[in-house]
């Protein structure tokens, strides 16, 4: 079982969020090549050991994680928002400010 501490709402179990891929893949600019863009979709790693990933609180707060996982243990290292303002809204103290 796979637990995930969501910045938002505390520990909560795995069901209740969908796995969204690897979190490190750098796709091309729009305008890229069609081998650019055919490799970073479809020739993925098969990472084995820590990866980073990202995950959708989708029975919670609704909140896309980057989290960093092991793919062999699956032991979970660290769990961020993926979007870097989300970090000072979770900083305010009263929960009424948002
Ligand atoms: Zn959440």
């Amino acid at each position: 079982m796979i637990r995930i501490k969501c910045p938002y709402c505390g520990e909560r179990d795995h069901s209740e969020f969908t796995y969204g891929g690897d979190a490190s893949i750098q796709y091309p600019s729009l305008d890229g090549t069609e081998k650019e863009w055919v490799e970073a979709i479809f020739f993925r790693k098969n990472i084995f050991g820590k990866q980073l990933e990202t995950w959708h609180h989708a029975n919670g707060c609704r909140m896309w994680l980057e989290v960093e996982r092991s793919t062999t243990t699956h032991e979970i290292y660290s769990v961020k928002p993926c979007h870097p303002e989300m970090k000072k809204v979770l900083e305010k103290k009263d929960p009424n400010d948002l």
